[in-house]
């Protein structure tokens, strides 16, 4: 086979669009739409995606509406050290199909191409940019069953363009490289880094283990930032199994995602500049951390199961609580159909609170670092009575000012 081969897209069997079950069908002809009440499947009569139809029509998405996909993908190292540059084209019959190690499936195996690519531009380590932590590895293409080494050479080429063109929604994989060996990541030293990070905003990291369900042993593990005095969320965004897991699969991006809407009912704080000595990164035992996380999530005097634990740096140090649950919220949204769906969901509150951040606080010069002004929900306004700083009234950079690096 030669060129690019175009195969015709398997989603809408090259129509350019697809005619789906409207999902008005899975909760029924119900306007009130209770959460854990599935529905006989019939349609909402007053629905408004498919008029009361049950099935609704969509331009596919995965061939852009053409009812066509190309089976290619791209693949190029980059060498950020030396500017060294390689790609790969694989289209059917580049990469020899090989059986999946353990199982009956065949799939085309792509490492050993990134792996020349890698030796091509002279990189010793290299990360995905758009997924930095998926496999090094590049993605895997796995065959249809069908594929079998005896089959004509036209069937298993013509196999091969469908396994790849249905990876092809995303066909250039692009992975920059360095020439030295990434060192083994170091994950207490990067949460400890992410500690300094929150003392130098005035933020809390949280470490938390929540249980997936009410009563089982296995806890879900996450870490994020908080803004101090905020409520505990209702959704963790964490899966790992266990604390390394957590801080394996967190990066920076991850801890601060979502941090204005978790702190909008926390207490308003007035922060200004001030000259204050950068703060080490501490030194992290995560044994000891994961330990105490764990025995929080017993209640010590009943020897009950609690909904979880967490461990807050705060100040400088790990002040830890467990979770306990403070009864349900329900919310009610209004669907794409037209229906009303009833959310509910457990409040969570910790069973104990730190104490609030000993940030510089009480006067009210221009020097003022940091001045808590409320003890409740953020208000709707500053208070009149916060100092105003104007360009005369900030100090001047001290010369010997200790600064922090990034
Ligand atoms: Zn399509
Ligand atoms: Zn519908």
């Amino acid at each position: 086979m030669t060129g690019v081969p175009v195969v015709v897209c398997r989603a809408c069997d090259g129509l350019t669009f697809t005619v789906d079950t409207c999902v008005c069908t899975y909760d029924g002809d119900r306007l009130f739409v209770e959460g854990d009440r599935p529905g006989d499947g019939t349609a909402y009569r007053d629905c408004q995606l498919c008029q009361g139809v049950g099935r609704v029509a969509r331009p596919c998405r995965p061939c852009g509406q053409t009812g066509r996909r190309r089976a290619q993908l791209v693949l190029t190292m980059a060498n950020v050290d030396t500017g060294a540059v390689a790609s790969a084209n694989v289209v059917p019959g580049v990469v020899e199909p090989a059986p999946w190690p353990g199982g009956g499936d065949w799939h085309l195996p792509l490492a050993p191409l990134v792996r020349e690519l890698a030796a091509a531009v002279g990189a010793g380590s290299w990360r995905d940019v758009r997924m930095p932590n998926r496999s090094p590895d590049g993605p895997v293409v796995f065959l249809p069953r069908r594929w079998k080494p005896g089959l004509p050479e036209p069937t298993r080429r013509a196999l091969e363009a469908a396994a790849i063109a249905a990876e092809s929604g995303w066909p250039w994989y692009l992975l920059l490289g360095r020439t030295a060996v990434d060192p083994p990541r170091d994950l207490a030293a990067d949460l400890g880094r992410w500690c300094r990070l929150a003392d130098l905003l005035y933020l809390d990291l949280v470490v938390e283990a929540r249980r997936r369900h009410s009563h089982a042993d296995d806890l879900s593990w996450s870490i994020r930032y908080e803004i101090p005095g905020g409520a505990v969320p209702a959704e963790a965004h964490g899966w790992a199994d266990d604390l390394p897991g957590a801080i394996a699969a967190t990066t920076l991006h991850d801890a601060m995602y979502g941090l204005i809407e978790r702190g909008r009912a926390a207490p308003a704080h007035y922060l200004a500049g001030r000259d204050r000595e950068c703060p080490q990164a501490p030194s992290v035992d995560l044994d000891q951390l994961e330990r105490r996380i764990v025995a929080d999530c017993t209640d010590v005097a009943t020897g009950a199961a609690t909904a979880g634990a967490q461990a807050v740096w705060r100040d400088g140090r790990w002040w830890h609580t467990s979770l306990r649950t403070a009864g349900t919220t329900e919310t009610f949204v209004e669907r794409s159909t037209g229906q009303i769906a009833c959310r509910q969901a457990v409040v969570l509150r910790r069973g104990w609170q730190p104490p609030a951040p000993d940030h510089p606080s009480g006067t009210s010069t221009a020097a003022t670092a940091t001045r808590t002004v409320g003890c409740g929900p953020a208000p709707a306004r500053w208070p009149v009575d916060l100092p105003i700083r104007t360009a005369s009234s900030v100090p001047a950079p001290a010369a010997a000012r200790p600064r922090c690096a990034a």
